[in-house]
């Protein structure tokens, strides 16, 4: 199924992004993630690609198992920076070749000294992508401005080039304040870009996220998690709750808020991720008509 149908059917769309394991990994832990995420039945799961520059192969198995065993329609992660034209087609064909009919097309994080790539955005990824077969091609949006732009108004004209190039929905970077995503939304609707947008929500819930993953991406923090760190960084279980309580409580005023779609980056966490779907589905349930 192509994920752009889904927005069709639904007024939000609920999805989760996982990561698949290292190369030399054993598979065993993810299969049980795997197995949750069945049971919690999101819209859909992304998997990321070679994040972190590392040549991850595994994306391609991971989509496959969510596809085949799960039941749950998979959006596979593509990077094109550091990569050639073969390269790219060829991770493109392996992934038709399984039956994936979604993909995130990225231009990934440049690494220095790496060589040039053949791809120097990921708009040209999509029209490669569109030029050899008719994936449902999806794209990434950033809230507060991708760290490269000189400002918000040039990333957004460059966005509307990425979506113009053929991407059905957005994808956001994991953001913690509402009031600057809505204000980015309207943004960008007011330049022309009209495609759903799915809103980024990371649920904060380990002391090392805060200097981890939200350092890399550069996100704002609101004093409010700032106060929640300070507070319970030495206790696990406070930490826990609070970030469930944040991430639920961020979620429930987007969709007050009437966004498109809501992106849980799970962090491959299914305990949080179980939770905080029980706090909020009954309302996107209401919202899709659900009976
Ligand atoms: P682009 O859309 O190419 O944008 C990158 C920069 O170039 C921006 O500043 C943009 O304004 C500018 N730009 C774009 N087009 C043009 C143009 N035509 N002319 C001039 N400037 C232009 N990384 C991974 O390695 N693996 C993953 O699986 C992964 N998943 C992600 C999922 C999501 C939802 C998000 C938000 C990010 C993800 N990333 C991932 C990170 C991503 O690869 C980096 O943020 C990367 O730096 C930019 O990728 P992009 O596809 O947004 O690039």
């Amino acid at each position: 199924m192509k994920i752009n149908d889904l927005f069709k059917e639904k007024k939000v769309v609920y999805s989760f992004e996982i990561f698949p394991p290292k190369v030399n990994d054993d598979i065993g832990k993810i299969l049980g993630t795997l197995s949750d995420i069945k049971n919690i039945r999101p819209d859909y799961v992304s998997i990321t690609y070679s994040a972190g520059g590392s040549k991850n192969s595994r994306t391609k198995e991971i989509a496959e198992i969510v596809k085949n065993e799960c039941g749950i329609e998979p959006l596979a992660h593509l990077t094109c920076v550091n990569s050639t034209r073969d390269e790219v087609a060829r991770a493109i064909d392996g992934l038709v070749d399984i039956g994936v009919e979604n993909v995130l097309a990225l231009r990934g994080d440049r690494i220095e000294g790496e060589v040039k790539s053949d791809f120097a955005h990921a708009s040209d990824l999509v029209k490669f992508i569109k030029s050899k077969c008719d994936m449902n091609i999806v794209g990434a949006c950033y809230p507060e401005g991708h760290p490269e732009s000189a400002n918000i108004v040039e990333d957004i004209r460059n966005l509307k080039i990425k979506v113009e190039s053929g991407v059905t929905h957005l994808n956001s970077q994991l953001f913690f304040d509402n009031d600057d995503y809505l204000k980015y939304l309207d943004m960008v609707r007011l330049a022309g870009i009209d495609v759903p947008i799915q809103a980024g929500v990371m649920p904060l819930v380990k002391a090392s996220q805060f200097g981890g993953i939200v350092k890399t991406t550069g996100a704002k923090l609101p004093t409010k998690i700032s106060r929640m760190y300070n507070k319970f960084a030495d206790d696990p279980d406070a930490l826990m709750e609070a970030g469930i309580a944040y991430a639920t409580d961020q979620i429930v005023d987007l969709l007050t808020s009437g966004v498109d779609g809501i992106h849980l980056y799970i962090m491959n966490n299914t305990y949080v991720a179980k939770r905080i779907t029980d706090n909020v589905r009954p309302i996107i349930d209401k919202l899709n008509g659900a009976r």
